[in-house]
């Protein structure tokens, strides 16, 4: 294991000495065709049901370009969380990213500042965006399912899910990433229209309307669960290995 690799573990808290075991999901070459690959229904649920009606703010949302987006998030009142926010978190990146990291919902740092991941987890966040050799801002995008914080960062209703989700739905549909990774229960259970836990979810390779996706822990959990960052380091090299399947199975640029 070289010293960067080292220094990445101590960041996101495991022991230098620490050796990945292979494991079926790391040690096969991903394929997307691979049956391991469950399709959603091609709508995605906001109560785990998977029905999900689009009403016509929703089917206008699903019409805009970036320019519109942006400003229909800035002043989106679809839900009481606008009363609350001092800022909209649209999302950061690049806009033509092969990769997508989908969190919750803005925590107190976030709103203050309006971008994404940038607490104590989105601290995390960067060290596990080093382990897969990205940075933020660089050929990844991060946003979450909710746009504004939910006050004392209580779990996300599942009406401000329905009114806000269109937002992710079009920025995933502008963006078309190669590989989601949908970190935590709110964007798990949003994408693939699952209650499943996440243990249960880590390891396989999913489909979001056409979009490879893998499941792995919220940094916010890690950071209360510190066994459980190999774990998500497993999922990160899994993650990895499948960006690698994937870029050799893409048809070469015209
Ligand atoms: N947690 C999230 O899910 N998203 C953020 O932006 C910050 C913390």
């Amino acid at each position: 294991m070289n010293a960067r690799r080292d220094r990445v573990l101590a960041e996101i808290g495991i022991r230098p000495r620490w050796r990945l075991r292979p494991s079926p999901a790391t040690s096969v070459p991903p394929s997307v065709e691979e049956p391991a690959v469950v399709e959603p229904p091609s709508s995605p649920g906001v109560d785990g049901s998977g029905s999900f009606e689009l009403d016509d703010r929703a089917a206008r949302v699903a019409r805009m370009e970036w320019p519109a987006l942006k400003s229909a998030v800035a002043g989106c009142d679809a839900c009481g969380l606008c009363k609350t926010r001092t800022h909209t978190v649209f999302g950061v990146g690049d806009e033509r990213a092969d990769w997508m990291f989908v969190g919750e919902a803005p925590g107190a740092e976030e709103d203050a500042r309006g971008e994404p991941f940038v607490g104590q987890a989105g601290r995390l966040l960067d060290s596990m965006l080093a382990a897969v050799r990205l940075h933020r801002g660089e050929n990844v995008y991060i946003a979450n399912v909710l746009k504004c914080r939910p006050p004392g960062n209580r779990n996300p209703e599942p009406f401000e899910v329905a009114q806000c989700s269109p937002h992710l739905v079009r920025q995933i549909e502008l963006i078309r990433p190669k590989l989601i990774l949908a970190l935590g229960r709110a964007a798990a259970q949003l994408l693939l229209s699952t209650d499943a836990s996440i243990a249960s979810l880590r390891g396989r390779l999913f489909r979001y309307q056409g979009v490879t996706t893998i499941v792995t822990y919220h940094p916010a959990y890690l950071l209360r669960n510190l066994p459980d960052k190999s774990k998500a380091w497993e999922d990160l090299c899994f993650a990895r290995a499948t960006m690698t399947g994937l870029k050799a199975a893409a048809p070469p640029p015209s």
